[in-house]
């Protein structure tokens, strides 16, 4: 391989490392934690580069421009992730090519996901998106209606519920950022003490990662980090 690293291939290597330093100062095995790498607005070459740096997770937000990368890079073993916003039009294209998706909010959508899953395939991995930084954001589940709606989601066929999933608001301070984390973190435990099975908290992005792997994270969504700035 080329002599110097890209810089998709060292920007990896960096969050790589700083992964495991967050995960040891947790006290975590750093195989703990799952890197995805957010690969929206960016072109399929650029997949491509990562992939060849041992990258196979990537995360997609929007259903079309998913579909168009997931058909230009058939030829490598990618794991596929959604993480945008679902519409009810979108469902069965989410269905059919993803292999977990983090950002249900509604029992309509995962009736229709479970309904259109191909059974060819394994169960589509799935988080709830929860409102956990209650003031702004519209996506998300609230956080009275989780308990609900992940005990009727769990009883649906073709899907396998996984864990929660929050964007928080962006704050710079550290242990500000810790605070959403750690009550997502608590909520997953409780559902857990109700009798679901939920081994996945998907929270942390560039800014946060490390925050978000002090309280426990298992999989880590991040783009800038690794792929710059987009537009
Ligand atoms: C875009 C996006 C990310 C990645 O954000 P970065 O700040 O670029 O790391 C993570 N999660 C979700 C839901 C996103 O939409």
């Amino acid at each position: 391989m080329d002599r110097i690293m890209t810089t998709i291939a060292s920007n990896l290597q960096a969050v790589r490392n700083a992964i495991t330093a967050a995960a040891v100062k947790a006290g975590h095995d750093s195989s703990e934690v799952k890197l995805l790498a957010v690969s929206k607005t960016f072109a399929p070459e650029a997949l491509r580069e990562a992939y060849r740096a041992g990258q196979q997770c990537f995360a997609e937000s929007y259903v079309q421009e998913a579909l168009d990368k997931i058909a230009a890079l058939k030829d490598l073993a990618i794991e596929w992730h959604y993480i945008g916003p679902i519409q009810s039009n979108k469902t069965r294209a989410i269905a059919e090519n993803f292999s977990w998706v983090h950002s249900v909010d509604r029992l309509k959508i995962a009736e229709r996901l479970s309904e259109q899953r191909p059974t060819h395939l394994p169960s589509l991995q799935l988080c709830l998106q929860v409102n956990i930084s209650q003031e702004s954001s519209k996506s998300g589940v609230a956080l009275e209606e989780v308990v609900a709606l992940a005990q009727a989601i769990s009883k649906l066929p073709n899907l396998k519920l996984r864990g929660l999933m929050a964007v928080p608001l962006q704050t710079e301070d550290v242990v500000a950022q810790r605070l959403p984390f750690a009550q997502l973190r608590k909520l997953r435990d409780q559902l857990n003490q109700q009798g679901l099975q939920l081994d996945t908290l998907s929270m942390g992005m560039s800014h946060d990662f490390a925050a978000a792997i002090a309280e426990g994270a298992t999989i880590v969504r991040i783009g800038t980090a690794i792929f710059g700035e987009r537009d």
